[in-house]
């Protein structure tokens, strides 16, 4: 089955998980397999030649003719993360930055303007470095203010981008405010909701035209298989969008921004996910619910455990009264989710504490079934230098952790004895 088969349907929390573990029913029936199976073929063969003609050039649907487009096994991906977004189609890359590379490649054109948050998972910072040598400007601006973005926006912006909790200082953009200030403008409102997955919040509740996710992290959530995803909400009117070529202003015109991103992302680019990916992230997305709301729980204990401790400064977590968007997480998200950063004053002794625990991996990674940790500034943030992680809000002492499936008062154990 296509991605772009799947209907548009209210999704409620209520059974978010049966509609996952039940979802392949929705598929072609394959030998009676009770788990859509894994299709390794690179091409697809066809009833007649008329078909092979006809899917090439996009009458019927049909199973990608070669898989650098996409495999039955794909699709069947897709159309579930399309279902648990809310949105109409999706398209699958082989990592989270495969997906934010393909979007911003395939959808801009040197001139463009595009207004980022300021605060991003860094490889994406990065990559809109590389974007600026490309000629599109690029405005980054502290987007938990919607006045930031509407003073930022000029008559060449196309898109707004935002991350619904950044990583590592879970900083909120003001999702809903940007939201209709995107419908009123016309303009793309791209939101990253890796850190939360569409368990714990949909994207299109604030008006999202795209949502990307890193499926290695919260989807997948093994720790042991890389993915990544556009979803297309349906919100955003693609008659209205300059730079969709001539040859996809063709039939739905729901369909044109997603079957560009595939055409020109997937087809000509080539970041393509693996069937077997595919499957194990498929795998992954069956227990999302259930770890969601048992890593959420965790990282709350251990947040509050963290602000309650003297040696620590400041702890990041939005489901936290002291988060300066609390109000707003908690109205819009189920819970909070894996990530958390704490700081200590004596950025030496951060190091020692890492250092000394036990339980916690220090390893970078997120969503990983173990809980891991890293002193941000020499690490991920180390190349972007001192000036920029200053501009991020990434102090020397900045810890990040993901947390993982062990129980809460172990985690809350090994803290305590490596502060003490
Ligand atoms: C990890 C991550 C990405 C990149 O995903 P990969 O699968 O590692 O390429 C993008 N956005 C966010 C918020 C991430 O955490």
């Amino acid at each position: 089955m296509k991605s772009e088969d799947t209907q548009k349907t209210e999704n409620s929390n209520d059974h978010f998980a049966s509609d996952v573990v039940h979802f392949d029913r929705n598929l072609p029936e394959v030998n009676g397999a009770i788990h859509y199976p894994v299709h390794p073929s690179t091409q697809y063969t066809f009833s007649s030649v008329e078909e092979l003609i006809s899917v090439f050039q996009g009458k019927k649907k049909g199973n990608s003719p070669y898989s650098r487009q996409g495999t039955p096994t794909t699709a069947a991906l897709e159309a579930k993360l399309a279902y648990i977004e809310g949105g109409d189609s999706a398209v699958a890359f082989a990592t989270g930055m495969a997906a934010i590379a393909a979007v911003f490649n395939t959808l801009l054109k040197a001139g463009d303007h595009i207004v980022v948050s300021k605060y991003l998972f860094g490889n994406t910072a990065s990559f809109f470095n590389t974007l600026e040598g490309f000629g599109v400007l690029v405005s980054r601006v502290d987007a938990s203010c919607v006045d930031n973005v509407i003073q930022a926006c000029t008559d060449k912006t196309r898109l707004v981008f935002v991350e619904t909790i950044a990583n590592p200082g879970t900083q909120m953009p003001d999702l809903s405010a940007i939201g209709d200030y995107c419908e009123a403008k016309n303009l793309l409102y791209i939101v990253d909701n890796t850190i939360l997955s569409p368990y714990l919040f949909q994207p299109k509740r604030v008006k999202a035209s795209l949502v990307i996710h890193s499926l290695t992290k919260s989807v997948a959530g093994q720790g042991q298989i890389l993915g990544g995803v556009v979803v297309n909400t349906g919100l955003f009117d693609w008659t209205k969008y300059p730079h969709i070529f001539e040859g996809y202003r063709t039939g739905d015109a729901n369909k044109w921004g997603l079957m560009q991103v595939r055409k020109k992302g997937l087809r000509d680019m080539g970041a393509t996910l693996t069937s077997h990916s595919a499957h194990m992230i498929s795998l992954g997305l069956e227990t999302l619910a259930i770890r969601m709301d048992k890593s959420s729980e965790t990282a709350l204990a251990v947040a509050r455990f963290l602000n309650s401790h003297p040696k620590v400064s400041k702890v990041h977590y939005p489901m936290i009264e002291e988060h300066p968007s609390h109000q707003q997480a908690k109205a819009l998200f189920k819970a909070g989710s894996w990530l958390l950063s704490f700081e200590l004053d004596d950025s030496e002794g951060c190091l020692q504490v890492v250092d000394k625990l036990k339980v916690f991996v220090k390893a970078t990674g997120l969503g990983d079934t173990r809980s891991l940790i890293i002193p941000v500034a020499p690490t991920i943030f180390w190349e972007m230098g001192e000036k920029k992680r200053a501009d991020m809000n990434i102090e020397d002492g900045l810890v990040r952790i993901s947390i993982g499936l062990e129980e809460s008062s172990v985690l809350i154990a090994d803290l305590e004895q490596a502060l003490s």
